[in-house]
């Protein structure tokens, strides 16, 4: 099947869902995802989204992101992301998100390796509050159709300029997609991991076939391992125990009740701890105790977690769980400028698959979603203002 259209998207995860919002609506946008439109690593995010809660916390945000990263992030992207995050949160809340509330306004959860609580949550699912908001507001666009269960397996590539795509649809069959603009939002590389948080289907697809086409890739060995998920002999995703946890004040036994780390230090810190102290005493795991936090706010903030360890057989405001570290987030990707441009004409790259340079060689956590929405709002920006070269180009030709 042929088909021709103005932009499209692969992957309806919070950046190819945020970039269709943006998009100009009297532009025709197709978007296709691989799996159905509730499957994606977006949905599953607990902890929560970064905000420079004021001026004052900049600096210190700024250091934060740079520390965990080992200074090998790219300063400009950081500047924008966090110079963009209230205008962000602005728009979600605008799309109906529902962050939790204090008396003074926000309420602030705290992780790993931030040195102040400035993260937005909404329970222990925000990633599904946001995603499934984001996802209603696009299908009440006129301007854009999703087709599920269709895998782009391909880019069309013409003159060294991106043309569309290719991709197989369990319903069509085969097909090729012609459009102006293509914008890869396919997600992380968790599905090619044993044990990983990632849905299985997210394997990295377009920065393998952008690695084919010699589209510039950066830091494809920069990938974050989780240092705590759900210790389970099952096979499939592993269960993510969400750092907020931590934050709020959980701690890491070995296997004689003792704490042999900073559980607040970088996540990769943490990761090598456990690994170190997992070897030493001869487990497959470590332990996870939350007897430091109250168990009503256990309860009021953590209701998935609670709700899943119990399915596995384990009341965590009674019990300690026993937690492994697993495949994460992927820093690296499908290099891009700060408009999200990728190193080809007209094809674009925005999320997780890409590499803005945000997240260095380790992401501070709750930094993501952020990271996603800003340079997906960049690249819907970018383009719009490429169409509108256009016309000037033609007016004066
Ligand atoms: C368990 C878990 C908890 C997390 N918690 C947080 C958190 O608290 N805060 C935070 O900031 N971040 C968190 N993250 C990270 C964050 O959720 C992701 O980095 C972010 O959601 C990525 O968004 P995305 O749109 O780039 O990709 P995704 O949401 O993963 O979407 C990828 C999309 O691409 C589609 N796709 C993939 N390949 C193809 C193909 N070949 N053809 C067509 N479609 C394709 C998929 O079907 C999907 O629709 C968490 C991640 C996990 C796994």
């Amino acid at each position: 099947m042929k088909m021709k259209t103005e932009i499209v998207i692969v992957g309806t995860g919070v950046a190819g869902l945020f970039c269709a919002l943006n998009l100009p609506q009297d532009k025709e946008i197709l978007m296709i995802t691989k799996s159905d439109t509730k499957s994606s690593d977006s949905f599953l995010a607990q902890g929560g989204i970064c905000v420079l809660r004021d001026e004052d916390d900049y600096d210190s945000y700024f250091e934060d992101t740079m520390k965990a990263g080992h200074y090998e992030n790219r300063k400009e992207s950081v500047d924008i992301m966090i110079r963009s995050s209230r205008e962000i949160i602005g728009d979600l809340v605008g799309y109906g998100v529902e962050f939790e509330r204090s008396e003074d306004g926000f309420a602030y959860t705290r992780e790993g390796a931030h040195s102040r609580p400035r993260i937005l949550y909404h329970e222990d699912i925000t990633g599904k509050e946001i995603t499934s908001r984001l996802l209603s507001q696009v299908k009440k666009l006129k301007n854009v159709t999703i087709l599920e269960y269709t895998t782009m397996t391909d880019i069309i590539e013409e003159n060294g300029i991106c043309a569309g795509i290719l991709a197989e649809s369990e319903t069509d069959g085969s097909m090729e997609i012609r459009a102006d603009y293509t914008i890869l939002a396919s997600g992380g590389i968790g599905g090619t991991y044993m044990h990983s948080t990632n849905y299985p289907h997210l394997t990295g697809d377009a920065i393998e076939i952008s690695r084919k086409h010699g589209i510039r890739l950066e830091h494809l060995d920069y990938v974050q391992i989780h240092p705590t998920t759900l210790y389970s002999k099952k096979p499939g995703r592993r269960f993510l125990i969400s750092e907020s946890v931590r934050g709020e004040g959980a701690v890491l036994y070995n296997k004689e009740g003792k704490r042999f780390v900073n559980e607040l230090l970088p996540r990769d810190i943490v990761t090598k701890a456990i690994h170190e102290q997992m070897e030493k005493d001869g487990t497959d795991y470590v332990w996870l105790s939350m007897d430091n936090i109250k168990k009503e706010t256990i309860r009021s903030h953590f209701p998935n977690i609670c709700r899943h360890c119990l399915e596995e057989g384990y009341d965590v405001t009674k019990e300690w769980i026993p937690v492994v570290p697993a495949q994460h987030y992927f820093m690296g990707g499908i290099w891009v400028d700060s408009d999200s441009l990728t190193s080809m004409d007209s094809l674009f790259a925005v999320g997780e698959t890409s590499c803005n340079g945000v997240h260095g060689a380790n992401r501070l956590a709750s930094n993501s979603l952020l990271e996603s929405l800003v340079f997906a709002k960049r690249a819907a920006a970018k383009i719009k203002a490429m169409y509108g070269e256009d016309i000037k180009g033609e007016e004066t030709a």
